[in-house]
């Protein structure tokens, strides 16, 4: 495996600096595209304007949907020129991307397994931030075993009728598309009578009611539907062959959940942190026990930065994201539950304090980092079901039960 960027990596990354110079506000992370957008007089209608409009400006310059073919407009660009954008946007802090749903699991998805009629019309508007799309994948009785989902959907003419209903759905209250699994067979073995819908989600009957997480947040919702209409052109790959193209969206998402680059990020926050911590009349630093957990977190990250260039190897020669995504997404959610511990070790009786307290750390950053990070081991799979795939599928070891 060659690890070398080429000169032409190396003008890419330089041509994308300039850029980056040129279109970020004062101090880089406060984004100047970003505030003009939501001074707009038309924003106030569009909570989300501000974001919107960063992510086209990315968008126009050609910085996303970067692996895309062109004719969707994507940029057929190389995976190295992919590394260098992700790296340098975290170099510089740009503002986290809206759409990165659509950009990570179902865009993909539908490069892969889309009808040319899906592609040109969802690709370009997931790239250009038109659309923000969820996925519909778990419900109160299917999420590590997925395939017990029950959301059914009848064909009626031209249309499949769906109810039921789909939980934990991230970012449904903002999103304007569903990605969801139905069961259109229920008399079939169950994972054949499961088939891959698109829907639109102002389409009468649904009802998305957020729900609020352990550290307070409103980030995921659950999905009821009832008798929801949706266009049988919506329908993704074969009816109830619906699970091969689920485990294809799957591995796209844990490929990208292993994120070295915010685990970096998150490590020179935790150095920052820790420089200027005492305890008592010494540096925090002083601890060897601390230097100590802070190398051992670098030390993992740079493994899992290899793991992802292997990943990345494996995609240059053409083989989508498997099941060794689930080796990078399985590491990354302990090694960033490990630094948040490391992080509250750290601030001592103050990590806990409330956000509000006149004695808070970092305005409880690190507090809200700890369950957040908790999160990262059950989202998009949880730990234990990881641990099973690398069993079965990356060292092959027989399967527990055979359902
Ligand atoms: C932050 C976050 C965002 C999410 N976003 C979405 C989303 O946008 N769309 C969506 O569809 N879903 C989403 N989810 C749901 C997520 O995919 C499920 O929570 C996850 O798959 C686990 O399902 P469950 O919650 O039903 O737990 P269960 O499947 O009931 O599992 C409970 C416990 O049993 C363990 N367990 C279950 N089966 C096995 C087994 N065979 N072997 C060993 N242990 C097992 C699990 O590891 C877990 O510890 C999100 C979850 C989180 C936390």
């Amino acid at each position: 495996m060659d690890l070398e960027f080429s000169k032409a990596d190396e003008d890419y990354r330089q041509r994308l600096r300039a850029w980056l110079r040129d279109n970020l506000g004062e101090g880089g992370s406060a984004n100047a595209v970003m505030r003009q957008a939501e001074k707009d007089p038309g924003a106030a209608k569009d909570p989300l304007a501000g974001a919107r409009a960063w992510a086209r400006r990315l968008h126009e310059a050609g910085y996303v949907g970067l692996a895309w073919p062109k004719e969707y407009g994507g940029q057929d660009a190389s995976f190295t020129e992919q590394v260098i954008c992700a790296e340098e946007m975290a170099r510089v802090r740009t503002p986290p991307l809206i759409n990165t749903i659509g950009l990570t699991i179902i865009g993909p998805t539908l490069v892969q397994h889309g009808s040319e009629e899906q592609k040109r019309r969802f690709l370009p508007r997931i790239l250009s931030a038109d659309d923000l799309w969820c996925q519909g994948f778990s419900e109160p009785e299917a999420g590590s075993d997925l395939a017990s989902l029950r959301c059914r959907a009848e064909l009626d003419g031209d249309e499949f009728v769906v109810n039921g209903q789909k939980v934990w759905t991230s970012l449904a209250f903002l999103s304007n598309w569903m990605f969801l699994l139905v069961r259109t067979d229920p008399d079939a073995p169950k994972r054949e009578g499961i088939s891959y819908l698109l829907l639109d989600m102002k389409t009468p009957g649904i009802n998305v009611r957020p729900l609020r997480n352990a550290a307070g947040g409103q980030h995921f919702s659950e999905v009821f539907l009832d008798d929801v209409r949706v266009p049988r052109d919506n329908l993704v790959g074969e009816l109830n062959r619906g699970w091969s193209i689920a485990r294809s969206s799957l591995d796209h998402e844990r490929s990208g959940l292993s994120g070295v680059i915010a685990l970096e990020e998150t490590l020179g926050r935790l150095w920052r942190m820790a420089g200027g911590l005492k305890r008592g009349t010494d540096q925090a630093l002083a601890d060897a026990g601390a230097r100590r957990a802070l190398a051992q977190h670098w030390i993992e990250i740079e493994g899992l930065r290899h793991l992802g260039y292997r990943t990345l190897s494996d995609q240059i020669a053409g083989k989508p994201p498997g099941p060794g995504a689930s080796v990078g997404k399985l590491f990354a959610s302990e090694v960033r539950q490990e630094m948040t511990r490391t992080a509250l070790q750290l601030e001592g009786p103050l990590g806990p304090v409330a956000k509000r307290s006149p004695h808070v750390v970092e305005r409880g950053r690190w507090h809200a980092a700890y369950f957040d990070a908790l999160a990262h081991s059950i989202g998009g799979g949880t730990s234990e079901i990881m641990r099973n795939v690398i069993a079965e599928k990356v060292l092959g070891l027989p399967r527990l039960q055979d359902d």
